[in-house]
């Protein structure tokens, strides 16, 4: 590198990583950004020339290549191009940008949709648009870094609570002044314990303090309830969150984020927040795709049984092993390993035997809870989870996990 600076904090700072990412290649520990070549189902990938069973992807349903979803795509390139005019508000909305909000509102059972280009540009935008100085947002201390720098962006008074602790929530509430806004905000799915959150003590506790509710659905849409409409729906809580937010990377194989609500909402956010203002319209082809995958979900149910079962035959395997798996009961599997270095061990013992599988260490997890973060998917098989407990099991019994 050529720094021509003095050795200030910003070049310490890039050298720390420089040299912990060397280390780590020496060591053949190193499992960042590594290339998929080549698809097989979606189950099984090419990395590095070889065929490994995929366990580290967000497609939780085997959405990714659907031949539906690749046509729509396909058929959009054709009509619109791949490209739009620009930002939504000056000449970017296309018809399928309509469809596909209308799509998501019908979804999720609200009146209105709005799409931004990304799930993280979603959070931060809507989180400071909705609340300012003088408001309270009320996070929950796991929540993803898109929400936790949504609530920074917005200038409002930040707490956390404890992970899931409907008693710490309540005493947040307590502590705001009675007269300002307050905005709760978890994920419904906890993207590195897989675990859900309560959300119907969380409803009652934000009518009780007249404090707004939303909820990150990335991981799980396509997941939780019984045709997959996500969490409302597994709690049979239909028209309890205001704030419907999701992603379209992960069970939809595409890219982008929403938030569905009530119409007012959706004006308020189409007319005020800066990410869908200054930033460019979805491409028609990623829209198109979008739309059709949540007409799939819907036709084919079978997905959403087929993944509930892998993630039951997956979790009980490691437990029956003797791992803990912590509160987990999604296609989200924490394998706990303890120091960061037992689990890029584990990590690599999986890796040379044919299973993508990535480690999750501090900062990202606190020291001492490093773990893989596996996945399931519905396009997995039976014997192929069995296949891939067998290794985890045999690797953590010789690194001393279990
Ligand atoms: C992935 C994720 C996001 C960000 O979504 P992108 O579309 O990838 O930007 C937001 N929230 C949660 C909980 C996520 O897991």
């Amino acid at each position: 590198m050529d720094i021509h600076k003095t050795d200030d904090t910003i070049t310490r700072r890039i050298q720390a990583f420089v040299d912990r990412v060397a280390m780590l290649k020496e060591n053949d520990l190193y499992y960042y950004n590594q290339p998929v070549t080549e698809l097989r189902g979606g189950a099984r990938v090419i990395v590095n020339g070889r065929e490994m069973g995929m366990y580290a992807s967000y497609s939780y349903l085997g959405l990714i290549g659907h031949p539906r979803i690749n046509a729509a795509a396909k058929a959009a390139i054709d009509k619109y191009g791949t490209g739009t005019h620009g930002v939504r508000t000056l000449a970017g909305t296309l018809k399928i940008h309509q469809e596909l909000e209308e799509t998501i509102a019908d979804f999720k059972k609200a009146e209105a949709a709005i799409t931004y280009s990304s799930g993280y540009a979603t959070n931060l935008s809507v989180i400071s648009t909705l609340a300012g100085r003088g408001d309270w947002v009320i996070s929950d201390k796991l929540n993803h870094a898109s929400i936790v720098d949504g609530c920074l962006m917005s200038g409002a008074e930040f707490r956390r609570f404890r992970h899931n602790d409907m008693e710490d929530l309540e005493r947040r509430l307590q502590q705001a002044p009675a007269d300002v806004s307050k905005l709760v905000i978890a994920d419904a799915v906890f993207s590195m314990d897989g675990d859900v959150i309560d959300l119907p003590r969380m409803v009652e506790l934000c009518r009780k303090y007249k404090a707004w509710l939303m909820i990150d659905e990335a991981h799980s849409v396509g997941v939780l309830g019984e045709t997959g409409r996500g969490i409302e729906e597994h709690f049979g809580l239909w028209g309890a969150i205001d704030i419907k937010m999701g992603t379209l990377s992960k069970t939809i194989p595409s890219v982008g984020g929403y938030v569905a609500g009530s119409k007012e909402l959706i004006t308020y956010l189409r007319h005020a927040s800066r990410a869908y203002i200054f930033s460019a319209a979805l491409p028609p082809a990623q829209a198109a795709a979008a739309n059709e995958a949540f007409k799939v979900i819907l036709d084919e149910p079978w997905r959403i049984e087929k993944l509930r079962k892998n993630a039951e035959q997956f979790i009980s395997g490691l437990k029956n092993a003797g791992f803990d798996t912590m509160l987990t009961t999604t296609a989200i599997v924490p394998v706990l390993c303890g120091s960061d270095e037992r689990a890029f061990m584990l990590t690599r013992a999986c890796q040379h035997h044919d299973l993508f599988v990535l480690p999750v260490v501090s900062p990202a997890v606190p020291e001492g809870l490093a773990r893989l973060r596996a996945t399931v998917l519905a396009s997995h098989e039976p014997d192929e989870i069995d296949y891939a407990i067998g290794v985890i099991e045999k690797a953590g019994k010789e690194i001393g996990i279990i």
